[in-house]
């Protein structure tokens, strides 16, 4: 039951609406019998710091940032952890005594849910397909799972040329992924490519190993990469896990215990189904 001592959390994003996180994070909290909520809040660009700003003064305890805030709410809090600060990005925030303290639990749900499907990356070749704050979170990821060699390719090459630089992988033309696909163990998709219905694969046919896994990010639509795998016969796996795997982070930064993550696949699955009514 709410009452006045119910601890408060939220999420801030734009849009926010399709979110699975306040349907997680509230079934959890029940689970757990804790008494806290958790909400939603669709700020703009320019209205992100005066929302966190007031999420402060209305002594909130926490908040996850997601699209497009991650990189921008960086300026906004007063500790940065140092992963995070690394991966240039956060997504979960503590407010604790007046100071806000920032996360990124990102990584820590793709290494989670790569280690639970087995999908191996040491001494392994990967490719990042993406270059925005998705990517980020990965290449640290990876970059930790030594894996023996990671190119990164985006639609805008510039921004995979920085992020190659800053993360010391190697960057690549969009247009020569075929040239390199045939050697590579894992694709992971870090970009929106799929969530517009006209999207296409950013890359021509090319020879590929019948072992390579392709992970997709994107968990709520049927992408060109998911398509792709699909029609060669391919081990795929897409965000769910990631998803829930980040919201448990949080949860465990926020109250310092894991939640039941079991209790999120089977909601997430109704959702994906009928929407927030689940
Ligand atoms: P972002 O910062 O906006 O970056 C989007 C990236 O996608 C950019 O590199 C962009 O290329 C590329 N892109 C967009 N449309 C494309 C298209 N049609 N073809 C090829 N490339 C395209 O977004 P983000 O935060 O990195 O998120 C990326 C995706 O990952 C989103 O769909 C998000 O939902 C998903 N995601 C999932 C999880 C999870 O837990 N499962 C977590 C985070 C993100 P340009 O640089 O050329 O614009």
């Amino acid at each position: 039951m709410l009452n006045n001592k119910t601890r408060l959390f939220a999420i801030l994003g734009c849009p926010i609406k399709h979110s699975f996180s306040s349907v997680m994070q509230n079934k959890w909290f029940e689970k757990e019998h804790l008494n806290c909520a958790y909400l939603a809040f669709e700020p703009k660009d320019y209205e992100l710091e005066c929302t966190i700003e007031s999420l402060k003064k209305l002594k909130f305890n926490g908040f996850n940032i997601t699209v497009p805030h991650k990189i921008k709410a960086l300026k906004y809090v007063d500790v940065i952890d140092k992963n995070a600060k690394k991966i240039g990005s956060i997504n979960t925030v503590i407010i604790k005594k007046n100071k806000l303290y920032g996360y990124n639990t990102d990584y820590l749900g793709f290494a989670k849910d790569l280690e639970l499907k087995n999908v191996i990356i040491k001494n392994k070749k990967v490719i990042v397909i993406g270059a925005g704050g998705a990517a980020r979170a990965i290449l640290s990821a990876l970059k930790t799972g030594n894996t023996q060699q990671i190119y990164i390719a985006n639609r805008t090459l510039d921004k995979a040329i920085i992020l190659a630089k800053e993360f010391k992988v190697k960057s690549i033309d969009i247009n020569n992924v075929k040239d390199v696909l045939g050697n590579v163990d894992l694709l992971v998709n870090c970009s929106s490519c799929g969530m517009k219905k006209d999207d296409r694969l950013p890359f021509s046919f090319c020879k590929i190993k019948t072992s390579l896994i392709v992970y997709d990010l994107i968990y709520n639509k049927k992408t060109p990469f998911v398509k792709f795998a699909k029609d060669n016969k391919l081990k795929v796996f897409t965000g769910e896990g990631m998803l829930i795997w980040q919201g448990a982070y949080a949860f465990r930064l926020w109250t310092g215990k894991f939640p039941d993550v079991k209790i999120a696949e089977k909601f997430l699955k109704k959702f994906l189904k009928q929407g927030i009514n689940v």
